[in-house]
């Protein structure tokens, strides 16, 4: 697990990278192949249209034609009339701005382009380059949409009849057709894609976040686990060890006879015994508050009574160690809502945890107050503290420092999340505060009773 855990992490980022890589490079294609696609529909919207207006000029206009045979007879004077009259009539006599718009809409909605916006003009260009075009029609905005080519998409078709001369001094009509922002035609054709892409990418990045998260928890559990066992063996052992050694003793003859003896050494059995009992206690307390079995029964109950009681039991484990306590209860209330015997568990695990983790000289400070609504105590030891990443973790399950790893204090990581339950079920707050090498101080702040 732990060589392969690396593996999988590089081979789904990998692939999750090579994925967002090709859906991003498919997104490009595809907005150039719709870009091209609109461009071909723009062509042959003009070209239907076109087609139209050319079909029209073809039935409508045969006259010019004939007429042009004929230039080498000169003209009289009403033959120019005549020639005026026979003169193909422009597309603009024939047609207003709606019909072409008309003409123009059906041909786009025929191209699934429902609603483009588009600018169109027929314009008549002479053959002479100096003259400028003369719009015939034109529909407001075209002259600005034709000019920004970066924004718009223009296609421009002269309506050149079948038959038509090209030599002719006739000015040649042609129609020009914009579709005004093509950029935004295209990204509404394409967004639901898009989003569509971009969720299941996402949705794919928080499941491998979710999966990364879970291995690693199940990690860290697991060397929790191992620690947890480990320090279980060692606790076990130790005191098996003893007393073995003192069972061996008992049967030694000389002790046999001698009564004091035999007690020194059956104390030391019952001692050792007492401890185990404690451990097997401890564990049992965490089964249960890993099935959240713990019952609570709150009464209202002084708790400096309780806290005197505590450090009585500490009394002798103090002495044996030259340690002090300094204790100040200055709160006027102490009455609270409380469950009498896991709130002595509480006391009784930081005050052991005060001693366990100590130095030479063991100075523990208690001293409680009153806020308007709370009950605070302070308890501060100077031993040896702990650095902000333990400060953070000591509340969880079979944490423990690496100090304590070492097994020269002895534990299993459970007191302080015992304690956080219970400070929980009594609607309160603990904080921790601590310097490495200086000391420690829990602030524990529970509400009073109504
Ligand atoms: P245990 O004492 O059995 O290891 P706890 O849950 O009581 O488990 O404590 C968890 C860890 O918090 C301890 O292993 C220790 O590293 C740290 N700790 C708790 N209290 C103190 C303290 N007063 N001073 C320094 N470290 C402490």
């Amino acid at each position: 697990m732990k060589k392969n855990f690396p593996i999988i992490i590089l081979l789904i980022s990998l692939s999750l990278i090579g994925m967002i890589y090709i859906q991003w490079n498919w997104i490009i294609t595809m907005v150039e192949v719709k870009q091209d696609e609109l461009k071909t529909k723009l062509f042959d919207v003009t070209s239907t249209v076109g087609g139209e207006l050319i079909h029209f000029k073809e039935t409508a206009n045969p006259g010019l034609k004939n007429l042009q045979i004929r230039p080498s007879f000169g003209f009289r004077p009403y033959d120019k009339l005549q020639l005026e009259l026979m003169k193909p009539s422009t597309l603009a006599q024939n047609f207003t701005k709606d019909d072409i718009n008309i003409k123009l809409r059906k041909a786009f909605n025929s191209h699934d382009l429902r609603d483009t916006k588009f600018e169109f003009c027929i314009s008549s260009e002479s053959s002479n380059q100096l003259s400028s075009s003369i719009y015939e029609i034109k529909s407001t905005n075209f002259l600005p949409a034709i000019e920004d080519t970066e924004h718009n998409l223009s296609e421009i078709m002269p309506l050149l009849a079948e038959n038509s001369d090209l030599e002719s001094p006739e000015p040649v009509e042609t129609l020009s057709v914009v579709i005004s922002d093509y950029k935004s035609v295209v990204m509404n054709q394409v967004r639901l894609k898009i989003i569509g892409v971009v969720f299941f990418t996402l949705v794919i990045i928080a499941a491998f976040y979710v999966t990364v998260s879970t291995i690693l928890r199940q990690k860290k559990l697991s060397e929790i686990k191992n620690d947890f066992i480990n320090n279980m063996t060692h606790e076990f052992k130790t005191p098996l060890a003893t007393i073995s050694l003192a069972v061996d003793a008992l049967r030694n003859e000389k002790v046999i006879h001698d009564q004091q003896k035999s007690e020194y050494f059956s104390g030391i059995i019952k001692e050792e015994n007492r401890r185990m009992n404690k451990q097997v206690e401890a564990i049992l307390q965490a089964a249960l508050l890993e099935k959240q079995e713990l019952q609570f029964n709150l009464q209202p109950v002084h708790v400096h009574s309780i806290i005197r009681d505590v450090l009585e039991n500490f009394q002798l484990q103090l002495e044996e160690k030259q340690g002090k306590i300094d204790l100040q209860l200055n709160a006027r209330n102490d009455l609270l809502e409380a469950d009498e015997v896991h709130f002595t568990n509480l006391i009784s695990n930081l005050v052991d945890n005060a001693i366990k983790y100590s130095k030479d000289q063991i100075l523990i400070k208690i001293t409680t107050h009153n806020s308007s609504r709370n009950w605070i105590m302070r308890i501060e030891d100077n031993g040896i503290g702990m650095n902000k990443e333990t400060q953070r973790r000591i509340f969880e399950k079979f944490y423990r420092a690496h100090t304590g790893n070492i097994h020269n204090v002895k534990g299993f990581g459970l007191g302080l999340s015992y304690v956080k339950t219970v400070v929980d079920a009594h609607h309160g707050k603990i904080k921790v505060e601590s310097t490495v090498g200086k000391g420690t101080v829990f602030l524990l702040e529970i509400p009073l009773k109504k």
